[in-house]
């Protein structure tokens, strides 16, 4: 489904049946204009909202060039690369996670690699922010404390073995929230045997090739880092969505 008809049928169905892409997915800056798409495909890398080195000093310029311009990118182009010219490239992101195991591991791989890369880039704001409002709540009844819940996901985040990914979340259904973990470029999207599906909120990269040049080895410090940089308004904004999606 194109992005106009997937925004048309949200619309129709009302806001029961889908959670709005606004926000989870941004799809203007992840769907490329049709000119792009005769180009080179469907899919573009999406504008990054700050500049290199306005995570600094939690996260670095040249860091953050590289994850960008270079693997952020890579994953654009091969999924553009795997798309183009056959039945798929008229799919969003969306459609593949909804249908995760009818696809090839290179659509997975790189569909999710997109995905997650667009949405840690907007969980990650230079301007600080604090936790209110619904999730500030939601939060501190599962959890307590805020120190608390960070030490739950802080261990999660240290807990992944090689590449992956650490997740707050919400169920859909019950609205609880939790934390998770996915191996490689997965997501909590990704309807697929095993997997733990919920809507995300705020994301963190634990991709060696996400802090080594900074921190080498230290995975910690860079965990340590990130609570710096987490957007809250942008994860109360997502947490909202998903409350008007249940009336
Ligand atoms: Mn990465």
């Amino acid at each position: 489904m194109e992005k106009r008809e997937f925004l048309k049928a949200s619309a129709l169905l009302g806001a029961a049946a889908l959670i709005a892409p606004s926000v989870l997915f941004d799809s203007n800056k992840v769907y490329a204009s049709p000119a792009e798409a005769q180009a080179k495909g469907p899919f573009s890398l999406p504008k990054l909202p700050y500049a290199f080195n306005a995570l600094e000093p939690y996260i670095d310029a040249r860091t953050m060039e590289l994850h960008y311009s270079g693997h952020h990118q890579a994953y654009v182009d091969n999924l553009n690369a795997a798309v183009l010219k056959t039945p798929m490239e008229k799919l969003t992101l969306d459609a593949f996670f909804k249908n995760m195991p009818k696809y090839q591991p290179v659509i997975r791989n790189n569909a999710g690699g997109h995905f997650n890369h667009t949405f840690f880039w907007e969980t990650l704001n230079p301007n600080k922010s604090l936790l209110l409002g619904g999730l500030d709540a939601g939060i501190k009844k599962k959890w307590l404390t805020l120190d608390a819940f960070k030490a739950e996901f802080n261990k999660a985040a240290l807990g992944v073995f090689g590449s992956g990914w650490v997740w707050l979340c919400v169920n859909k259904s019950s609205k609880e929230l939790f934390i998770t973990t996915t191996p490689n470029q997965d997501n909590t999207l990704m309807v697929m045997p095993g997997n733990k599906e919920g809507v995300p909120l705020i994301a963190l990269d634990v991709w060696e090739h996400a802090y080594y040049l900074k921190h080498q080895n230290k995975r910690k410090d860079y965990i340590e880092a990130f609570w710096n940089l987490v957007d809250w308004n942008k994860a109360e904004l997502r947490f909202q969505e998903t409350n008007i999606t249940k009336k």
